[in-house]
């Protein structure tokens, strides 16, 4: 081999050790501290499962508990590429309230998980990002309930409650927006293991994709409406990925909630989806479990 061989060979070789001892091209940061749901057990799957894409570092930044001083709770949103929601308590200083808007309208990614859609009714732009939540008083002067009926999405001003839910049981998501990336070569149909099927979820839902919806059946104390699960939301520049799936540690070995959140989560930070669909990803008929 030529000297100019030789050297050209070796720096394709030192490139390629670069690419595949590179630290992980994305940041992410788990928020979590309070919550009605034990967050404890369901943040080192939400971190596990995006180290294992090989995309992400993640960091955990944990509140004070319930009632503590919340004043030094000022995590630097602007350092990472997307912040996951794992929390519902007390409110946050006014600042950092202020940062995460400003991170998110800047351009930044944020992952609403399950229960966080509980948190902060009061504040504006908390529901501005996460298009609707539940619980926490919510009712129509939030917005209107949101749910798809007759191939479309359905904006109801009707006066009530926002949230609820049935007992859990095991349900089908239909994809309602094959082409966006997140959805993307996922089949049309399919099934989730039991978890609670969030319904009734009401806000402002502006600039609100709905993803995937789920039939919430009156047989399961449902509304009989096909209810938003999986759903996007414009915030600024910003994008919002929301999924009402995962009520504790167990619902994250379904294979519908794994892909979808690791998939959301990508999308969230960079607005593509690199990930392919796992083999085991569920058809429509029986659920995907990872042990
Ligand atoms: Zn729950």
């Amino acid at each position: 081999m030529s000297y100019k061989r030789c050297l050209s060979a070796l720096l394709i070789w030192s490139a390629m050790v670069a690419v595949a001892t590179a630290a992980p091209p994305l940041k992410a940061l788990i928020v979590d501290g309070q919550n009605n749901h034990n967050w404890k057990i369901v943040t080192p799957p939400l971190k596990k499962l995006l180290e294992e894409t090989g995309l992400f570092t993640v960091d955990v930044a944990t509140t004070p508990p319930r009632g503590g001083d919340m004043s030094g709770f000022k995590p630097n949103f602007a350092a990472y590429d997307v912040v996951v929601s794992n929390y519902t308590g007390d409110a946050w200083p006014e600042e950092t309230n202020k940062a995460l808007e400003a991170y998110v309208s800047g351009g930044g990614g944020l992952v609403i998980f399950h229960a966080a859609s509980n948190a902060f009714p009061n504040w504006k732009e908390f529901n501005e990002m996460i298009g609707v939540g539940g619980w926490g008083g919510r009712n129509e002067k939030h917005g209107p309930y949101l749910y798809w009926k007759d191939g479309k999405i359905v904006r109801d001003m009707s006066p009530g409650r926002g949230g609820t839910h049935g007992p859990q049981h095991p349900f089908q998501l239909i994809v309602r927006e094959p082409n966006h990336p997140i959805t993307k070569g996922l089949p049309e149909k399919f099934m989730h293991s039991a978890d609670e099927l969030y319904s009734r979820l009401r806000g402002p839902a502006k600039n609100l994709t709905v993803l995937a919806t789920a039939y919430a059946d009156p047989a399961k104390r449902g509304t009989g409406n096909h209810e938003p699960i999986l759903m996007t939301i414009r915030y600024g520049q910003g994008r919002v990925f929301h999924t009402a799936l995962g009520h504790a540690d167990v619902q994250l070995k379904s294979v519908a909630c794994i892909v979808t959140y690791q998939r959301g989560t990508e999308w969230a930070a960079t607005g593509k989806v690199t990930q392919e669909v796992p083999d085991d990803f569920p058809g429509p008929d029986e659920p995907s479990v990872r042990e």
